[in-house]
């Protein structure tokens, strides 16, 4: 995890959102997901790790170190992340494929790090598996435009350095291992499904920014490129995975992070596994 505290406003990120639906949750949204004092968002900021059995695979590359972001907790970071990711047991040569659900700041922050003045790759023997869609998008930003310093800094010296992979819609490496298409966000936002030994999960980056719009999918955040759409995409896939098996892992849900969808009364909600 690189952090994780209260981090945005909820009318700001969520401008539909309205305080009575997170007072009527706050059985499951306090005190992980939710600050009630302060009325924010708490945000966490991690990678998934996946090891099959043939690759170590990277979901997500947070904010990084050393980049001009005019944000707090973002701007010009010095955090451990890699020292706390060797810990883990994974060093960077270690790592085969690098996902990013999507290529905003914030999920492609340490695909680069800063050697001699030059962004150079991370993961220097990782393929980055960036979206067709979503790289058509941002390929086309112009400097001051929102995501252009992401992606001068941490998407372009990976497409420079050959180490990027565009992926479609269908994209697997294997049974285990599959892009989800989940436009909205961006154009080519994708979700990562897991299947192993019969369990599931799905990694759903930031189709699903606080775990209240499992109770409101209706609710897109201010940072979806088409809120509509997000929207749509967000309702279907909580439909989907209502009282399934399958496990839950939202890019900036924090505490546990991990749980299920669940049917509750006429809605859903988020039900955490502790552990
Ligand atoms: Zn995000």
């Amino acid at each position: 995890m690189e952090f994780e505290t209260p981090f945005i406003g909820r009318q700001y990120a969520l401008p539909e959102s309205t305080r009575e639906v997170f007072d009527a949750h706050r059985d499951w949204l306090a005190p992980h997901f939710f600050d009630y004092s302060a009325d924010l968002l708490i945000f966490s900021f991690h990678t998934f790790i996946l090891k099959t059995p043939h690759h170590t695979i990277l979901v997500d590359t947070c904010v990084g170190n050393h980049k001009e972001r005019p944000l707090e907790h973002w701007h010009m970071r010095d955090g451990p992340y890699l020292e706390d990711m060797r810990a883990a047991g994974v060093a960077p040569e270690s790592v085969d494929y690098v996902m990013c659900t999507h290529l905003h700041a914030d999920h492609t922050g340490w695909n680069t790090r800063l050697r001699d003045g030059r962004w150079v790759p991370t993961f220097p023997n990782a393929k980055y598996l960036f979206s067709k869609d979503d790289w058509n998008f941002f390929q086309d930003l112009k400097e001051g435009d929102p995501g252009y310093a992401a992606l001068r800094d941490s998407v372009l010296p990976i497409m420079e350095a050959g180490q990027a992979q565009l992926v479609d819609k269908d994209f697997q490496f294997d049974d285990a291992v599959r892009v989800e298409p989940t436009p909205g966000h961006t154009p080519g936002h994708y979700a990562v499904h897991l299947s192993s030994k019969g369990r599931e999960g799905v990694l759903s980056g930031d189709l699903i920014h606080s775990p209240v719009q499992i109770n409101r999918p209706d609710w897109s955040s201010k940072f979806c490129n088409d809120p509509d759409r997000s929207r749509e995409t967000r309702i279907e896939f909580v439909d989907r995975y209502a009282d399934t098996d399958v496990m839950l892992f939202a890019a900036h849900f924090g505490g546990p992070t991990a749980g299920h969808i669940r049917a509750d009364g006429d809605a859903c909600k988020f039900q955490v596994v502790e552990g």
